[in-house]
């Protein structure tokens, strides 16, 4: 695996509990940078637990949101109940906001505990080996080579390993940027994701992390330079008059250092593997924050490629065209999930964000139709909260990668018999 972002350590975990023997080259030393994705949605906290890490997961600093709201200039309403998934048997019915270097940190512990797991840090990779037109492993760090049977690239949006496979892409436009920063937030300040929009172009969410807010706010694109060439007093102003009851805490942005800017990309690969070569997560569909899908598409990648690929790889000594064949299985199944969620986030794009940020509002004296819908039927707030925090198709952990559960359960693919760790299955 090349990143050791939430693909890259799902699928090595996952891998090595089939004992495959895995490899993740992450370029940096920790997992430790700020402004990382945050949201660990219902569907992952499920793959969490069912890999029996439940408990280690209960004792990172996480917060969970269980609604979500919005203020339009017409008046708040709450268009998701995270609560109500509960009613559909979904276990942990919340998303939980846990700074990402925990949940990596957590999950790579745990991969370490396989005999077959190895983490490699300060590993930048640089290049593909090659060998009769067949991806044979990769260049890192000075001069280092590692042969593979399949390079997984799990290095992220920017991937180097995509552009080197030269594998078609596609890409979309996208409306807006994103700022980011943190707001303090007080003891009685509004609880769970709340989302401002007004009728004159502003678009914020502010998610409460305790006692501070991340906050994201949309610019139309390209518009950062130009408006960091003015006082950050602008940003101050803007944000006081969207949400007076921020008051002085807008303050806390004391220069525009305090404010990070998130390209916002969208595209994904027309195909997703080569010989000797599969990508996944951002590296094979850069998503847009929309939603906070990012990181749970990666986990469930990287679960059904590794349901996929451990039957042909846990041989030991695996037959090329095999795992080519298996990497492509793993391109058809999350193809769905993957052109579902960004038609989705494209439409949200052209509906809600362009129209807002052009100053046509939503709301224009009244609650926008869909949303007044669920205030009238609350139990509809499921549907959003469906389509979030499930999604499309979601995966569930093989049977052998389980730990501390009935590894019998449905929807598990097993190990073919002679495999490496059948005599090892929980
Ligand atoms: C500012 C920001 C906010 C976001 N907020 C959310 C959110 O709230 N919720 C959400 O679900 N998603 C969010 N996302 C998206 C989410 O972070 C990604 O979709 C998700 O992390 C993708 O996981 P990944 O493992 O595919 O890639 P990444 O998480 O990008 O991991 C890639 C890894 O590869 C390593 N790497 C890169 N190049 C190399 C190389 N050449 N050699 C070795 N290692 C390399 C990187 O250091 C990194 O550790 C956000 C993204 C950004 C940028």
């Amino acid at each position: 695996m090349v990143g050791g972002g939430p693909a890259g350590i799902v699928l090595g975990l996952v891998l090595a509990r089939a004992g495959v023997a895995v490899t993740v080259l992450e370029k940096h030393g920790d997992f430790l940078r700020d402004f990382r994705g945050d949201t660990v949605h219902p569907s992952t906290m499920t793959l969490i637990d069912e890999l029996g890490l439940w408990d280690r997961f209960t004792q990172l600093p996480w917060k969970p949101i269980e609604s979500v709201r919005v203020v339009l200039d017409a008046g708040p309403a709450q268009i998701g109940d995270l609560t109500l998934l509960g009613r559909v048997g979904v276990p942990h019915p919340f998303v939980a906001m846990v700074p990402q270097w925990h949940l990596l940190d957590m999950l790579a512990a745990a991969g370490e505990e396989e005999p077959t797991f190895t983490l490699v840090r300060h590993a930048e990779v640089t290049d593909l080996v090659r060998r009769g037109g067949r991806v044979t492993g990769v260049r890192w760090g000075e001069g280092n080579e590692l042969a593979a049977d399949l390079v997984v690239a799990c290095d992220g949006r920017d991937s180097r390993v995509r552009e080197r496979s030269g594998l078609p892409q596609r890409d979309f436009d996208v409306p807006m940027d994103v700022w980011w920063f943190r707001l303090p937030r007080e003891e009685d300040d509004p609880a769970g994701g709340l989302g401002r929009l007004t009728d004159d172009g502003r678009m914020i969410i502010m998610i409460d992390r305790g006692d501070h807010y991340q906050v994201a706010y949309l610019i139309a694109r390209g518009t950062d330079a130009e408006a960091r060439r003015g006082p950050v007093q602008a940003l101050r102003d803007e944000l006081r008059r969207a949400a007076p009851w921020l008051g002085d805490r807008v303050d806390a942005l004391t220069t525009w250092d305090d404010v990070k800017l998130l390209r916002v990309t969208l595209n994904r690969l027309r195909r997703w593997a080569a010989p000797g070569l599969l990508c996944l997560g951002d590296a094979a569909h850069a998503m847009s924050p929309v939603g906070g899908v990012g990181i749970n598409l990666a986990v469930q990648d990287a679960v059904a490629a590794a349901r996929l690929l451990a039957p042909v790889l846990a041989t030991g000594d695996p037959d090329p065209a095999a795992v080519d064949a298996a990497a492509r299985r793993v391109q058809r199944r999350r193809s769905v999930p993957t052109v579902a969620t960004q038609t989705a986030q494209r439409i949200a794009h052209r509906v809600v964000v362009r129209n807002v940020l052009r100053g046509g509002g939503l709301g224009v004296g009244r609650l926008p139709l869909p949303v007044r819908l669920l205030q009238k039927v609350p139990a509809l707030q499921i549907v959003p909260a469906y389509l979030v925090g499930i999604g499309v198709l979601p995966e569930r952990a093989p049977a052998w990668a389980r730990r501390g559960q009935d590894a019998s359960a449905k929807n598990s693919s097993a190990l073919p018999s002679g495999s490496v760790k059948d005599s090892a299955q929980p």
